[in-house]
C-alpha cells in the first residue's frame, strides 16, 4: 500500500461523510456515466466533488482534492513539498 493509496482512501471517506452531512457540492453517482468509473480500479464509493482536508500522510499539510463526476478519477496535492501529488 501507497501513501497515494492511503491518501485516494482517506479523500473517499472525506467525500462520502461530506455528502452524508447533506453537503450539496458532493454528488453521488450519476448511472449514465458509471461505466466509465471502473477504469481505475474498483472504488471503494463514487461520490465525486473537490475539497480540502489535513493531509493523512504528512498530518500538517493541506490535500486540496478533486474527483471526477464522470469516471471518478482524483487529481489530488498536498501543500507540502515531496507529499502526496497525483492524477488518475
Ligand atoms: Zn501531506
Amino acid at each position: 500500500v501507497t501513501n497515494t493509496d492511503i491518501a485516494r482512501d482517506a479523500i473517499l471517506e472525506d467525500l462520502r461523510i461530506r455528502f452524508q452531512a447533506n453537503d450539496k457540492t458532493v454528488k453521488p453517482l450519476d448511472p449514465k456515466t458509471a461505466h466509465h468509473w471502473w477504469n481505475v480500479g474498483l472504488q471503494k464509493n463514487c461520490y465525486s466533488g473537490s475539497g480540502i482536508m489535513q493531509c493523512p500522510i504528512c498530518k500538517v499539510g493541506k490535500l486540496r482534492y478533486s474527483r471526477n463526476s464522470y469516471n471518478g478519477h482524483v487529481h489530488a496535492a498536498c501543500s507540502t513539498k515531496e507529499c502526496v501529488r497525483w492524477m488518475e
